[in-house]
Order: C-alpha cells, then sequence, then structure tokens
C-alpha cells in the first residue's frame, strides 16, 4: 500500500521539522508548505489523504486557506493546529470545514493519535450492507458518492461527515455515547476533552435539519452522547 500523503502548511520551521520527523517516522510522506498561498496549487496535481493546516500563517491564515481547501477538495480530512485556546476560534474553523482542530502547544502522542485516526479509511465506517440512498426527512444521502439532497439543494460531504453519518446510520436510534464517536470516527483516546464533535453535530444539523435550533434527527442524549434517529421522534 502506498504511504499515506500529508500536506502540512506551517510557517515555524522548528515545529514543521519536528512533525516532519515524526510523521515520516509513522511511515508517511509529508510535504511542507510554509504558507497557504504556497500550499494550494500543491492540492491541484498531487493527491493528499490529510492536511495539517497551522491557524496562524503570514498572508491568507489558516481559516481562509481552509475555505480554499475545501473548494478545491471537499473530502480530504482537515486537522487545524490552532494557538488560541478560546472556543470561537474552534467554531470558526469547523465553520470553514475543518474536521478537527489541536490548541498549540500539544502533545506529541496525542497528535499522532489523531493523525493516525483521520487516516482511517472511511469504507471501514460504512453501514453493512451499504444503502446507497439513504433517506430521512427531506435528505437523501449518498454515501459512497460522498453527496446527499438535503431541503437545501445539493452538498458534498467531507471524509469525516460521511464516517459520522456511517456511524450515525448504522446505529439508527441507539444512543452513542460521546467516547465511543470521537474514538471510532476521529481517533481521539477516549477520555479526551474536546467541543469537535459538539461542533460538529452543529454542522450537521445545519445540513440536515428543519430547524437546526430543535433538531428531531440528531439529538443530544444529555451527560452521554447522540442519538440519530431516522422517523424524528
Ligand atoms: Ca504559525
Amino acid at each position: 500500500m502506498d504511504k499515506p500523503h500529508i500536506m502540512l502548511v506551517e510557517d515555524e520551521i522548528h515545529l514543521a521539522r519536528g512533525i516532519c520527523f515524526n510523521l515520516e517516522e509513522e511511515g508517511c510522506r509529508v510535504s511542507h508548505f510554509e504558507s497557504g498561498e504556497k500550499a494550494l496549487p500543491a492540492l491541484e496535481v498531487e493527491h493528499f489523504d490529510l492536511i495539517i493546516l497551522d491557524v496562524m500563517l503570514p498572508g491568507m491564515d489558516g481559516f481562509q486557506a481552509c475555505k480554499a481547501v475545501r473548494g478545491l477538495d471537499a473530502r480530504v480530512p482537515i486537522l487545524m493546529l490552532t494557538a488560541r485556546s478560546e472556543d470561537a476560534d474552534r467554531v470558526h474553523g469547523l465553520e470553514n470545514g475543518a474536521d478537527d482542530y489541536l490548541t498549540k502547544p500539544f502533545n506529541l502522542s496525542e497528535f499522532l493519535l489523531r493523525v493516525k485516526g483521520m487516516l482511517r479509511r472511511s469504507s471501514w465506517y460504512r453501514p453493512d450492507p451499504v444503502e446507497e440512498g439513504y433517506q430521512f426527512g427531506d435528505n437523501e444521502v449518498f454515501l459512497l458518492s460522498y453527496r446527499a439532497r438535503t431541503a437545501q439543494g445539493e452538498i458534498d460531504l467531507t471524509e469525516m461527515e460521511v464516517r459520522v453519518l456511517s456511524l450515525f446510520f448504522r446505529k439508527e436510534g441507539e444512543i452513542i455515547p460521546r467516547g465511543e464517536l470521537l474514538e471510532s470516527v476521529w481517533g481521539y483516546s477516549s477520555d479526551t476533552e474536546t467541543r469537535t464533535l459538539d461542533n460538529f453535530v452543529v454542522r450537521l444539523r445545519r445540513y440536515f435539519e428543519p430547524e437546526p435550533s430543535k433538531p428531531v434527527h440528531f439529538q443530544t442524549v444529555r451527560g452521554v452522547g447522540y442519538r440519530f434517529t431516522r422517523k424524528g421522534h
């Protein structure tokens, strides 16, 4: 099998070197860029399995770069490195199409765990047998082609969205604990504190719920996790 190819966009050279070294040790191939402007053209000619994007960059910032990446590649998992720990930053990143974030300075083993989790193939998470054209509410979701028809029109799904949706569809009607979602979709160790999952569910509700603030399909089970129901009650 080919080595996973990772794009790293990071202007701090020492940190970038450390990340490259460690990812290469793990059997990955890493292409490093110092700015979003330099990284974007590479997306037009090469395939990447994961993009690691720093928020504070010279020129266009990580959020702008993230949005531009999504214009070129709707699926590729994107991990953002944020310097600030404010929640607003994370939400902003996730709204611009990122799939996860890690606050600097981060722990190397947590970083590697997250990268490995995001590199796993979505095919492992697909319902078995795959129900292509999964319908609920006004929506129809095509996991194999990473597309969905919603009340607002057709949308492209990211790799991580497909993974989360696969798990929800497979366990329709069941309560899924936070730890299970984080571990099986993102590769977190189960005790990690994070808002990634919650922000991600907000995104799914915005796509698929008639009233995102009053969700009927993607329900919060307070203190436990989430439950997806097809019929919405
Ligand atoms: Ca930086």
